[in-house]
């Protein structure tokens, strides 16, 4: 019986072990086309939480959305970025201050990618200490980079007072990043930076513009299913009627 015990759990060891040389610190996913899922970890309160980046492969470089939380993960993504598609990353867009969107843009700079803010993101994450972006944008802009268009949108505050979302309308993908929350939350997460009053109302903004997503995609967990938008605006709706 014992030595039983002790093969599971040399088993179960090699497999925490391999785990993680395997890369479970980086998953990459696809999504559909050339649209990809990449998430990385960190610990928050204790807690591994991960975290959800996109990257989209075009005819004139990979476009990422978003930075690795996890710091040691910016040269692993771009590395199985160009191994995987032979590809270099040329922009990368934040979709607010925080660290789990913007960690990775000096490093990314560095390495000659362009990367842009909108100017909330660039005065939040200043006043902050967080890392900024190259280049501002002042308004809702359409990229277009290759084969490829997509528009970055704010829709009001909500998770912070600057989150925007980046809508693919011919692919229908909406990259809704924290300000949505999957369908596994029981909550809208950390509300430290958040407009409790206005969420509900910018979640309602992001439904009238991007209308009948087949793709939702959370800053955080299952981004699998699109009712992740209905399931936001539910708790946002509650928030709203909280005290607070
Ligand atoms: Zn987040």
């Amino acid at each position: 019986m014992r030595s039983i015990v002790l093969a599971i759990a040399f088993i179960l060891s090699l497999t925490k072990i391999f785990g993680q040389v395997n890369g479970s610190n980086l998953q990459i996913t696809r999504l559909t086309g050339d649209f990809y899922i990449y998430t990385t970890y960190n610990l928050y309160q204790g807690d591994r939480i991960p975290a959800n980046g996109m990257y989209l492969v075009t005819s004139r470089g990979v476009v990422l959305f978003d930075s690795p939380w996890d710091t040691t993960q910016f040269q692993p993504l771009l590395d199985s970025i160009k191994l995987r598609h032979n590809q270099a990353v040329v922009l990368c867009i934040p979709t607010h201050f925080h660290d789990d969107r913007t960690a990775g843009l000096e490093f990314f700079r560095h390495q000659g990618i362009k990367t842009y803010s909108t100017v909330l993101t660039d005065e939040l994450s200043k006043k902050t200490n967080k890392k900024r972006a190259e280049f501002l944008i002042t308004k809702d802009t359409v990229f277009s980079i290759g084969n490829y268009s997509f528009e970055t949108y704010y829709p009001g505050q909500g998770h912070t007072a600057d989150n925007i979302i980046i809508w693919f309308g011919k692919q229908k993908v909406l990259y809704g990043s924290c300000l949505i929350k999957s369908v596994d939350d029981n909550d809208l997460g950390y509300l430290g930076d958040a407009n409790k009053a206005e969420y509900a109302a910018t979640i309602r903004k992001v439904q009238a513009k991007c209308q009948q997503p087949e793709y939702v995609i959370v800053g955080h967990g299952d981004w699998t299913n699109v009712k992740s938008l209905d399931h936001t605006l539910i708790m946002a709706e509650e928030l709203k009627k909280k005290k607070y």
